[in-house]
C-alpha cells in the first residue's frame, strides 16, 4: 500500500474548469474540453464516464472516454457489470470514492489485475438517483489523493456531470423534435455533435507513428450566389450533390453538415506528408467542384477547404475542427489556392491578432495608426491625378504592421468599421487643411469593407464628415473590391447610387483578383475599374497572354464608360506598355509607394 500524499491536482483549478463551460456554447465539446483539461492537468492515463445502464448501481455503461496510453484497453460503449462488493461499496451514500490500487487487487472495470495504475472512482449521486461514476485512471508513480485533492476532484467531477445533464437534456429534446434522427435532413450527414463524439473516439483508435487523421471543412464558395439567383431549391439541391460527394470520400471516418455550406469530414492516412494530403484534396476539390457545376452551370463552383492533420493522439476534435475552419477562411483569400493546411505559423498569426485587436483602441488614440497615401499618375501627362488612403500601423515598440497583418482579422470581427472611420476622418481633416491654405489638392480614395455594407450607418458617417469638413464631393472617392458586389449586391448598389446621387466617384478595386462576374460589371454603375496589382507581377516582364488580357479588358472597361486604373506598376516598361494600351491612370511603386502625409504633400509639389 502506498501512503496518502499529494497527487499533480493540488495545482488544478476549479476556476480554470469553469472557464472551460463559460467559453463553450456546445455541452458535448463542453465535456470534451473539460475531460482533456482533467487528463492533461491532473497528468491522468486515462479517464472515463460511465453513465447507468439500468438504474442501479450494478451494472453501467462507458459514454465517454479518453486513453493516453495505448496499455490500457477501449471500453468506449461497453456495458460494465459490477462485482457485488464494488456495488456495496458504491451504494454508501457518505462514501463516494473508491480508490483501487490495481498491483493488489483486480480493477472493478476489467477485472484484472493491472501492473501500474492507480483507478480511482467517484460515484454520482442526486438524492437517490444514481446519476453515473467518473472513473481516473493515474500512473501508479502517483500517490493517493489527499482530502484536499479530493474537495477538488469532486468538485470538478459535479462540473462534468451537469454539463452531461445539459447534454442529455438537449439530446431528448432534439430526438422529440424528429423522431431519433442524428443525421442533417439535407445533406444525409450526421449533425455536428454526433460527428465531434465520433471523431473524438477514432483519434486515440487510429492516430499513431504511422497514422493521421485529416480533419477538412469545405465550403462551396459563394453559395449565397447559387440561392440568390436560382432559388433555394437549387442551393439544397448542391448541398445534397455536396454530401453525396464527401460520404464517398476515401478512407472516410465521419462527416457532418456544420451549417449552411459548411461541411466537415475526417479521413485516415497513412504517413502522409502536408503536401500529400493537399494535392490529394485539391484535386478532390477540382473534380467535386466539376460535377456540382452540372447543377449550376452559370455560377463558376469552387470548393474550398480548410485542413487541420492530427498526429498527436492527445489533440481533441473540437480544437482540430477550430484550426482546420481557420484554414479555410484562409483558402478564400489565397489565390487559386482551393486547400490550405493549418500550420503552427497560423496558431501564431492567430496570437498576434489577438494582440491587435486588444491594442486598437489605444492605437487609435495614441494616433499609432497613420494614413499613408500612395499617388496616382496620369498615363498622358505623368503628372499626379489622386491617392489612395492606405492605413499603417506603428507598434509601440516602433515595428509597422502592414494591412495584411490585420485588415481580413479586423473584417471578420468588425474591428474594420473603426478603423476605417478612423481613416475617413484623417483624409477628410487632410483635404481640408490643404484647401484651407489655398495648396493644390487631389481626390483621395479610401478603402470600403464589406463589413460597411452591412448597415446603412456608412452613408450617415460620409454625409457627417462631408458637413463637417464642408467637403467638396469631387475630392472623395471611394474603393469596393470585386467580392463585395457578388456577397452584398443590392446594398452595394445602394452605396454606389446615393454616391452617384452626391458626386463621390467609385471605383471597382482587386479587379481580375479572384471571382470575376462580367456581367456585373455591366449591371453596377462603376466609375473607375481597378486593375489588380497580379497582372504586374511583381516588376516581371510582362508575357505575350497578359498583354492579350489587359488590352482586351481595358478596350472593354472603355467601351463601358469606365475609367482604368493599373495597381502595382513596378516597370517604365509595364507604364508604357499601360499608355499605348489606352490605360488612365497607374498606381505602383514606379511612381511612388505608399507615403506619409509630409512626404506625399512634397509630392505632390513635384508632379502637379
Ligand atoms: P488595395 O486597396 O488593393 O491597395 C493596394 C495595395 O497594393 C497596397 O498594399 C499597396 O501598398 C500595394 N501596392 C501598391 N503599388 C504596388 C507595387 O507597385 N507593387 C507591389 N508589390 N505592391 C503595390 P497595402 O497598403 O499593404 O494594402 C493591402 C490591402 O489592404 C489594400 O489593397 C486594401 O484592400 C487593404 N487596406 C489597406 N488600407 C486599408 C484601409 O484603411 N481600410 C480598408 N478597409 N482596407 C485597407
Ligand atoms: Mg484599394
Ligand atoms: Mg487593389
Amino acid at each position: 500500500m502506498r501512503t496518502t500524499g499529494s497527487l499533480a491536482c493540488s495545482w488544478i483549478t476549479v476556476e480554470a474548469a469553469k472557464k472551460i463551460t463559460q467559453e463553450h456554447t456546445l455541452p458535448s465539446e463542453i465535456i470534451h474540453k473539460l475531460m482533456v483539461f482533467m487528463v492533461d492537468e491532473l497528468g491522468l492515463s486515462a479517464i472515463r464516464i460511465h453513465q447507468p445502464a439500468d438504474r442501479s448501481v450494478n451494472s453501467t455503461q462507458i459514454t465517454h472516454e479518453r486513453l493516453m496510453t495505448k496499455d490500457i484497453p477501449r471500453r468506449l460503449n461497453q456495458v460494465i457489470i459490477f462485482s457485488p462488493e464494488f456495488v456495496r461499496y458504491m451504494k454508501q451514500s457518505d462514501s463516494t470514492c473508491r480508490i483501487f490500487d490495481s498491483e493488489s487487487e483486480p480493477n472493478p472495470v476489467n477485472g484484472e489485475v493491472n501492473q501500474g495504475t492507480l483507478s480511482l472512482f467517484m460515484r454520482q449521486a442526486s438524492g437517490d438517483e444514481f446519476q453515473g461514476l467518473l472513473e481516473l485512471t493515474f500512473p501508479s508513480e502517483n500517490r493517493y489523493p489527499s482530502e484536499k485533492d479530493m474537495d477538488v476532484l469532486k468538485a470538478l467531477k459535479e462540473l462534468l456531470f451537469e454539463q452531461i445533464a445539459i447534454y442529455e437534456s438537449k439530446r431528448r429534446a432534439e430526438s422529440n423534435k424528429d423522431s431519433g434522427e442524428v443525421l442533417d435532413y439535407l445533406s444525409g450527414l450526421h449533425r455536428y455533435e454526433t460527428f465531434l463524439e465520433n471523431i473524438d473516439r477514432a483519434i486515440p483508435k487510429y492516430v499513431d507513428e504511422n497514422h493521421q487523421i485529416v480533419i477538412i471543412c469545405s465550403d462551396i464558395n459563394h453559395f449565397k450566389l447559387v440561392n440568390e439567383n436560382f432559388g433555394y431549391r437549387k442551393g439544397d439541391e448542391l448541398l445534397r450533390a455536396s454530401g453525396q460527394l464527401i460520404s464517398a470520400a476515401d478512407n472516410l471516418i465521419d462527416a457532418c453538415r456544420f451549417y449552411s455550406d459548411n461541411f466537415i469530414f475526417a479521413t485516415i492516412t497513412e504517413n502522409s506528408k502536408d503536401e500529400q494530403i493537399r494535392a490529394k484534396l485539391e484535386s478532390m476539390n477540382k473534380k467535386n467542384a466539376g460535377i456540382l457545376q452540372n447543377i449550376v452551370s452559370d455560377v463558376q463552383v469552387r470548393v474550398n477547404s480548410g485542413v487541420y492533420v492530427i498526429r498527436d493522439v492527445k489533440m481533441d476534435a473540437a480544437s482540430a475542427i477550430s484550426y482546420a475552419n481557420s484554414a479555410r477562411k484562409k483558402a478564400k483569400v489565397f489565390n487559386g489556392m482551393h486547400c490550405v493546411i493549418f500550420t503552427e505559423e497560423m496558431i501564431e498569426e492567430m496570437r498576434r491578432a489577438d494582440e491587435l485587436n486588444d491594442e486598437l483602441p489605444n492605437a487609435i488614440k495614441n494616433k499609432n495608426l497613420m494614413v499613408y497615401y500612395q499617388p496616382k499618375i496620369s498615363c498622358e501627362s505623368e503628372k499626379i491625378t489622386g491617392a489612395e488612403a492606405l492605413i499603417r500601423w506603428k507598434r509601440e515598440n516602433g515595428t509597422f504592421v502592414y494591412p495584411d497583418q490585420f485588415i481580413s482579422e479586423f473584417e471578420n470581427n468588425g474591428n474594420i468599421i473603426r478603423l476605417d472611420y478612423y481613416v475617413y476622418d484623417e483624409v477628410f481633416q487632410f483635404i481640408r487643411k490643404r484647401l484651407d491654405e489655398g495648396l493644390p489638392v487631389v481626390p483621395i480614395s479610401m478603402n470600403v469593407s464589406r463589413r460597411h455594407l452591412e448597415n446603412e450607418d456608412i452613408m450617415f458617417y460620409i454625409e457627417h464628415l462631408i458637413d463637417k469638413y464642408d467637403m467638396p464631393t469631387e475630392y472623395i472617392e471611394f474603393e469596393l473590391t470585386e467580392s463585395i458586389y457578388i456577397d452584398n449586391v443590392e446594398t452595394a448598389l445602394h452605396f454606389i447610387s446615393r454616391c452617384n446621387q452626391m458626386g463621390i466617384k467609385i471605383s471597382m478595386d482587386d479587379f481580375g483578383s479572384g471571382y470575376s462576374s462580367l456581367n456585373m460589371i455591366s449591371s453596377i454603375p462603376i466609375d473607375v475599374l481597378k486593375i489588380d496589382g497580379v497582372f504586374m507581377h511583381r516588376g516581371k516582364d510582362l508575357n505575350k497572354n497578359d498583354k492579350i488580357v489587359l488590352n482586351n479588358v481595358i478596350k472593354m472597361a472603355k467601351e463601358l464608360n469606365m475609367a482604368v486604373l493599373c495597381e502595382g506598376v513596378e516597370t517604365r516598361e509595364q507604364v508604357d506598355f499601360l499608355k499605348d494600351a489606352g490605360c488612365d491612370v497607374i498606381q505602383g511603386f514606379y511612381f511612388g509607394k505608399p507615403m506619409p502625409e509630409p512626404a506625399f504633400e512634397d509630392f505632390i509639389r513635384q508632379y502637379s
